[in-house]
């Protein structure tokens, strides 16, 4: 394939157990999920440092167990907290502040990191993991969107390599390795599926009066409250879109999306042969995170085995844009220019912290970014992360203003 950056297991090189392993991000989700799967198999890990945002609490639980040297929080506050926390005989170097997670990303301890902090928060520390040549297992789907070129040309440049922990992207490299020609010129398309989500069936005027807390209420999923609501508005969906397109060097129109409510395939490959290789398992994170962290190894999970006869059928419809506009704003962003994305991630975030907070309607998420997108004049492609950053600080004060705060 063109310039995918997930790579084949024959291009992977090998990475000896134990691996020493940094986590941003491991007071959320995926973090736990992480460290259930590291708790597992402790002898194939040694975590070198775990990165929280406000959570202290949480992460003193866990810098407990797993004592890491190196600790990282957003704020003194959380430091203090976190501090106060810690066992005697304990005292690992605890960093603040945005630049920390940078500086652990990058930093010499770690062999392997976890990217899985939300939003554009994760994007600096993602680049500066593949500036320093990391292998990233990498759940921060925004870092790609906000400036999945720039990722590319580092793990070109520095050798990094990233394995996607997005069940979909996921899936798609298990379907991919062994099969695909160096190239991907016997690739046909990759599609993604997407549960539907909470709103699945449901018509326009239900949308436009749904409350935070059933845009919450995912039907199989487990997750954070940030990708829950972009799962409900389909802007899960267009952020998996990009995020295919920049991992596997497609374009736009060889990405499809297919609704499948049971969540068993998690994504499918078409060759050019007709073939599609799908990959199935039960909807739980530890699977591709495990997949990830291990790689090329297969581990013993202690989950429940998916048993198709107790499932009894799957069934896969289109995606309807129309009621879901998101999906097609995603699309649109990509295909309009390399900083269109930056600014639907940011408008996305925003409109969802504030339909969260109550501020706004459900509808007003994908209308703020619609109005956002079409303002915007594109970046030259090789603009660089300050530029990128500043679309995005840009359109998270617009947004705000255009909502009325
Ligand atoms: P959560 O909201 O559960 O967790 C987010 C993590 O990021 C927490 O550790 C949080 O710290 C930290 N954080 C939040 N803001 C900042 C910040 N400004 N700077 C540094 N750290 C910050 O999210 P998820 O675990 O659900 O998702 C994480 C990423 O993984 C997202 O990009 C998501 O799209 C992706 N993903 C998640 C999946 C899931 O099943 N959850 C599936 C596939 C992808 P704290 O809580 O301590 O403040």
């Amino acid at each position: 394939m063109k310039s995918y950056i997930s790579t084949w297991p024959p291009l992977a090189p090998a990475q000896p157990f134990p691996r020493r392993l940094a986590i941003l991000g491991s007071t959320g989700s995926i973090g736990v999920s992480a460290l259930r799967v590291v708790a597992g198999h402790p002898e194939l890990f040694q975590v070198v440092a775990l990165a929280g945002g406000r959570n202290a609490k949480r992460l003193a639980e866990q810098a407990t167990k797993f004592r890491p040297a190196l600790l990282a929080v957003l704020d003194e506050t959380a430091a203090r907290e976190l501090r106060d926390l810690l066992p005697t005989g304990y005292a690992p170097e605890i960093l603040v502040g945005p630049a920390a997670f940078e500086a652990i990303a990058a930093g010499p301890d770690s062999d392997l990191v976890l990217s899985a902090i939300v939003g554009a928060a994760g994007f600096l520390p993602t680049l500066a993991a593949a500036n320093a040549g990391k292998r990233i297992a990498l759940a921060n789907k925004e870092s790609l969107v906000l400036g999945g070129l720039l990722i590319r040309k580092a793990c070109r440049e520095s050798g990094a390599l990233i394995l996607p922990v997005d069940s979909e992207h996921n899936a798609l490299f298990q379907a991919l390795c062994g099969h695909a020609d160096a190239d991907g010129k016997e690739l046909s398309k990759l599609i993604l599926t997407a549960s539907g989500g909470p709103f699945r069936g449901r018509d326009a005027a239900f949308l436009a009066s749904v409350t935070p807390a059933q845009a919450l209420n995912h039907p199989n999923w487990s997750m954070g409250a940030k990708i829950s609501v972009d799962s409900a508005s389909l802007m899960n969906k267009g952020l998996e879109v990009i995020e295919a397109c920049h991992l596997y060097g497609l374009p736009v129109t060889q990405v499809d999306v297919l609704v499948h409510p049971q969540s068993i395939v998690h994504s499918l490959v078409e060759y050019i042969d007709g073939s599609q290789l799908a990959h199935l398992g039960v909807p739980d994170m530890r699977i591709p995170i495990a997949h990830c962290l291990c790689f090329p190894h297969r581990v013993e999970l202690n989950m429940p085995r998916l048993d198709l006869a107790q499932v009894g059928g799957l069934t896969f419809e289109r995606a309807d844009e129309g009621l879901f506009p998101c999906l097609r704003l995603a699309k649109e962003a990509y295909a309009a220019s390399p900083s269109h994305p930056a600014v639907l991630n940011a408008a996305n975030e925003v409109a969802v912290e504030l339909f969260l907070g109550g501020s706004i309607g459900f509808m007003d998420i994908p209308r703020l970014i619609e109005s956002e997108l079409a303002r915007h004049t594109a970046l030259p492609k090789d603009a660089d992360a300050g530029q990128l950053l500043a679309v995005d600080a840009e359109t998270r004060l617009r947004v705000r203003k255009a909502a009325g705060e």
